[in-house]
């Protein structure tokens, strides 16, 4: 490792010394191409800590309870961001080419394998400022922004409620834990979770207040000083997307929030109550014992994956066959699941925690939908190329789910089916409507500050709960406390990204609509999975033939909720539950 590393920092500082004080491949399209070819080479093979800094970020995911492992992947993150600070003038200085030259390169058809490379990095720098001023901003971003936050957060993690365990026994919780209890089936538990919840919000909402407004008033300046007309349109730079399809992506969503109402409707019903509270809208519906033995998940998912696409289940068997999957809990594994990758040129891993449970047959499903988008795209793309933009990094992942859900489904009896069916309704109205109802609560709360200058608790409050009520409906209530609910909701503090969440799974439901209506879609599927970031999502669907910047394409992936909606309610009343 120790010889691993020093050719690591050879390349690098070769590439460095070679380039940084030179300034001709700004002018010169050939010479920018060879230096945008070494610089490839470095990306695929080197990186700012090669193999060693994939190696320990894994090793420490198996065991997070050695400190040796932490301690060789402390060393080696510290080398890397020396030579990420050395190395970045590279693209910093091509982010600075004259207007008139970058379309000029663009067009250049040499360049064009780099040519969405060149696009991104000029998109970002069209609204940096000088380096100095940059420099100040970087230095005020931790007390004006990330201290606040984290003052709020800290302040948070240290309340401890006493409550009432699923044992029916008093005990004393911190805010995570009783988050988690206000998800109890038992209504005594969920209640005296929600009372201690509400008693930490109201504590803390004057500390919040003043908190918001000050992060709220660093971005207005920070927008100011780069020239951005609309808050939201930072993020979408920086994901590489045009505001006009997030812009339609919200409007169709919210233009269906009767999908969700109509949910909670039902939910509500179920649980035999007129109106859910605030914090028993997750509550679980029926019951899902059955078990999958990890050789069982593994047939079934295969089966699915054979059936959309033979090269899929081809990946899916050489993830075995490499013994790529770290199986089983263990002391000392992290939980969840991922899917992780580092270099083209490494490969790609998956952890998971299978227990046999049903959910964890939908997580199979889903990371090696992750896997499948990695090994597709590295196929086809070269390394500065190699990645999927956060807009529709769950695409592959949610498609996979999707499909295998089906299947589950198939091979369930009407209680299991309800509870499968009500279950997985819940997780897509968490995703897409509560998603889009928070972009349109934080759109709403950058503006008036923008307009009144401060916005005290109760304001913020009660925008909140308007936002809230638009996608819930009548059937949950909008319980007293629940108006704080924003002091702890860590999305709106990362401005605009929740977004996100509904572009991913709603491409990902369209695009299951587009292969039920004709199998022969899913070779599209694969193409758009093949792209990476060769261009961006919005060019890589029109390349496909589909059109994202049309509402109808988005209404496509709501129709796939309804009719799963409808399908719910059906089987609801013929079980004679409702
Ligand atoms: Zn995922």
């Amino acid at each position: 490792m120790e010889e691993s590393r020093k050719v690591v920092e050879k390349k690098s500082y070769a590439f460095i010394n070679k380039w940084k004080d030179r300034t001709d491949y700004l002018e010169d399209p050939l010479i920018l191409l060879r230096a945008l070819d070494e610089y490839e080479t470095w990306n695929r093979y080197y990186g700012t800590d090669g193999a060693e800094g994939y190696y320990f970020m894994l090793r420490t995911q198996q065991n997070q309870n050695d400190p040796t492992l932490k301690a060789k992947l402390n060393k080696i993150e510290e080398f890397g961001r020396k030579i990420q600070n050395d190395i970045q003038f590279f693209y910093l200085r091509i982010g600075k080419i004259p207007l008139k030259r970058q379309k000029g390169f663009l067009e250049n058809r040499r360049l064009q394998k780099y040519r969405h490379f060149l696009e991104r990095i000029f998109a970002e720098a069209r609204y940096l400022l000088s380096e100095p001023e940059e420099r100040i901003l970087n230095l005020k971003a931790s007390p004006a922004y990330s201290s606040w936050v984290k003052m709020t957060a800290g302040f948070l993690a240290k309340e401890e409620r006493e409550v009432i365990a699923e044992n029916g026994r008093k005990v004393i919780s911190n805010l995570s834990e009783i988050s988690s209890l206000m998800n109890s089936r038992q209504r005594k538990v969920r209640d005296a979770a929600a009372r201690a919840f509400n008693n930490i919000l109201s504590n803390h909402v004057e500390v919040a207040e003043t908190e918001l407004n000050s992060i709220l008033a660093n971005k207005k300046i920070d927008d100011e000083l780069r020239g951005m007309e609309r808050p939201d349109l930072s993020r979408h730079v920086s994901d590489d997307i045009d505001s006009a399809i997030v812009d339609t992506l919200i409007a169709a969503v919210s233009a269906r929030f009767s999908i969700p109402r109509r949910y909670y409707r039902l939910k509500a019903k179920l649980h035999g109550v007129r109106k859910l509270k605030y914090h028993e809208r997750n509550v679980e519906y029926g019951t899902i014992a059955k078990k999958y033995s990890y050789g069982r998940t593994v047939t079934l998912v295969e089966r699915v994956f054979d059936n959309l696409e033979r090269k899929f289940g081809d990946i899916l068997r050489k993830f075995l066959d490499d013994r790529r999957i770290d199986v089983f809990p263990r002391t000392g594994k992290a939980s969840g699941a991922f899917c992780a990758h580092h270099l083209l040129s490494h490969p790609t891993y998956i952890l998971l925690n299978h227990t046999g449970k049903l959910y964890d047959v939908l997580t199979f499903a889903h990371e090696l939908g992750h896997g499948i988008n990695n090994e597709l795209m590295r196929e086809r793309q070269n390394a500065l190329n190699f990645g999927a933009p956060l807009s529709t990094a769950e695409v592959a992942s949610t498609f996979m789910e999707d499909f295998v859900l089906q299947e589950l489904l198939g091979q369930a009896d009407d209680e299991l089916r309800i509870a499968i069916l009500m279950n997985k309704l819940n997780d897509d109205v968490s995703t897409i409507f509560r998603q889009a109802a928070c972009y349109r609560f934080e759109q709403e709360l950058h503006k008036a500050f923008r307009q009144r200058g401060y916005l005290a608790k109760e304001e913020i409050g009660t925008l909140f709960q308007n936002n809230m009520a638009a996608y819930m409906g009548t059937s949950v209530e909008q319980s007293p406390g629940s108006e704080n609910w924003w002091v702890y909701w860590g999305h709106i503090r990362h401005f605009f990204y929740v977004y996100s969440y509904a572009s991913g799974l709603l491409i990902s439901k369209s695009l299951q609509n587009s292969v039920k209506e004709n199998p022969r879609f899913v070779v599209k599927v694969k193409d758009f999975l093949s792209a990476g970031m060769s261009d961006s999502p919005q060019n890589i669907f029109k390349n496909l033939g589909v059109d994202i910047t049309d509402r109808l394409f988005w209404d496509k992936g709501l129709d796939e909720i309804e009719s799963l909606l409808r399908e719910t309610e059906r089987l609801a009343e013929k079980m004679g539950k409702i």
